[in-house]
């Protein structure tokens, strides 16, 4: 059984004493254990990203981006590999991990630009012969915390800008899919860059609990589920932790009686089913609105019924398990109540079986329509293939069903109507807003972050967000005058 630890100061660690299973979720074998890292060894990683800082901070950030720019050259040549490694471990088809691969070198190409992102702001002559400027400079030692979902997408989005504004990293990933975090930590020092400035260390609780309150750690980002997004933003912010801690979704898509309807059902079928729903971004809820509802019900029940469902790593497929025996009993419970609350399962893809993957985690697409605001299939995440259809008469009760959502991750709008689209736009409470667009997730140079229970923090990742968290302020007056001025015993005022 293959062995995965951690990767400390440029070096892979021997095994924890705890430890945990990795599994293929579509065969439901185990197929590695982790190391679970003790608190001492937590501290060791800190340990190194502190050794390791005063020289990261000193090189140029010309000089840190173009270790930035190899790694993403090795990483354009290595597409597949780093795609089957996460396909493996998380069972999500091979081509949707290739996606997740391309959009997290989105942000190592948007950090390659880091010596411009990094300028600061100069006024010259704010006072006769002063001049003042402002720097960013970095904080240190940073963490990152993240979920299984995008075990090589979500850590993007966090060191590349992280270590190219000049900090140095410890990363601590999902223990359900360890190994991609780990390939890429090699990857980067292969493309030069030097021992410690990023560390991964594999572990639960008790290693991110440690990168909480590790008094070294400058500033912590999670992404995860809103309960432990609550406890990470209280826990490290009382020990004085600059934090950015990005939660759960329920996401809507309003499907308004202009729409172009059959654009409408394929985005649905993308954005609920694609990797089995396990996505942040994943719309769960279809709001049809006025008379669409039944012409929309029946058509994505026909597709939702011929959804390719199968090992992730065979070629064709739409998606594929769910990522443990744990969260398929979860998602499973979930439809079981829906249906118990009163809501009308058109489709129903409990108990699927796959021929040759009898013991993998898999649950067919799920649809419900009559759906009410009220049932907890639609007040809770469920993060799983369960598509539900909520029936709206007009486009303000749509408005007002999604702005009462505790979530406010993302959203979209199916109309032709540019009027209802600009005011939805202006209307909704959710941080990322989409028109005709059915998973609206910002490109690396926008930033990336949800409302309301979604995000706790005031960052949102990647883009200028990102260079804005990962950095501090730095503000100077500065002047050369010729002789000596005196005392000024008033406040300074500049003329
Ligand atoms: P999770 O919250 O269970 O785990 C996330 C991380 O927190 C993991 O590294 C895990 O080891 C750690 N963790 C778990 N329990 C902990 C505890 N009690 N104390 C300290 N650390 C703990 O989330 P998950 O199941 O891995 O991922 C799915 C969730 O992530 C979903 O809710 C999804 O919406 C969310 N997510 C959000 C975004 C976003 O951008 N908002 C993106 C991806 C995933």
């Amino acid at each position: 059984m293959q062995q995965i630890n951690h990767f400390i100061g440029g070096q892979h660690t021997g095994a924890s004493n705890r430890q945990g299973p990795v599994f293929n979720p579509a065969l439901g074998e185990q197929t590695a254990q982790v190391s679970l890292a003790s608190k001492a060894e937590v501290q060791q990683a800190v340990d190194a990203a502190r050794a390791a800082l005063p020289d990261w901070m000193e090189t140029s950030p010309l000089n840190r981006a173009r270790i930035l720019f190899r790694f993403k050259m090795l990483l354009d040549e290595r597409l597949d590999e780093l795609a089957r490694v996460i396909s493996a471990e998380h069972g999500k088809v091979f081509e949707d991990a290739r996606g997740e691969v391309i959009r997290g070198m989105e942000v190592v190409e948007f950090a390659c630009g880091i010596p411009h992102l990094l300028k600061g702001e100069i006024t010259e002559q704010v006072g006769r012969g002063v001049d003042a400027w402002s720097v960013n400079q970095p904080l240190g030692v940073v963490a990152g915390i993240s979920p299984f979902n995008f075990p090589a997408m979500v850590p993007m989005w966090m060191w590349p800008v992280a270590i190219a504004c000049g900090n140095t990293f410890v990363m601590k990933p999902s223990e359900k899919d360890p190994s991609a975090a780990l390939l890429v930590a090699d990857w980067l020092k292969e493309a030069g860059l030097p021992d410690g400035v990023m560390n991964v260390v594999n572990g639960d609780k008790e290693a991110v609990d440690e990168l909480l309150v590790n008094p070294h750690v400058q500033a912590v980002s999670f992404v995860g589920s809103t309960p432990i997004a609550e406890y990470i933003y209280r826990t490290a912010s009382e020990h004085g932790k600059r934090v950015q801690a990005l939660g759960g979704a329920k996401n809507h898509l309003v499907v308004m009686p202009d729409a172009d309807l059959d654009g409408a059902v394929n985005a649905l079928m993308g954005a609920a089913y694609g990797s089995a729903g396990e996505r942040c971004m994943a719309i769960s809820v279809a709001v049809a609105v006025g008379d669409v509802a039944d012409e929309l019900v029946e058509k994505l029940a026909a597709k939702t019924r011929e959804l390719k469902i199968g090992n992730g790593a065979e070629k064709g497929l739409d998606m594929g398990p769910l990522v443990s025996e744990a969260h398929l009993q979860k998602v499973t419970g979930y439809v079981d109540k829906g249906v118990a609350e009163g809501a009308q399962l058109v489709v129903d893809g409990r108990g699927l079986q796959v021929a040759g993957c009898e013991n993998g985690y898999f649950i067919g697409g799920c649809l419900f329509d009559q759906v009410t605001a009220d049932m907890t299939i639609y007040r809770e995440e469920i993060f799983g293939p369960v598509l539900c259809v909520v029936r709206v008469p007009d486009y303000v009760s749509a408005v007002k069903l999604i702005n009462a959502h505790e979530f406010g991750n993302g959203t979209s709008i199916y109309t032709r109507s540019g009027g209802v689209a600009r005011q939805f736009v202006r209307d909704i409470q959710v941080g990322m807003v989409g028109v005709n667009v059915p998973i609206p997730v910002p490109m690396a140079f926008h930033a990336f972050g949800g409302w309301k229970r979604s995000l706790f923090g005031s960052n949102h990742v990647h883009g200028m967000e990102g260079v804005r968290f990962y950095t501090k302020r730095k503000a100077v007056t500065a002047r050369w005058p010729e002789g000596d001025l005196g005392a000024e015993f008033v406040m300074p005022t500049l003329d």
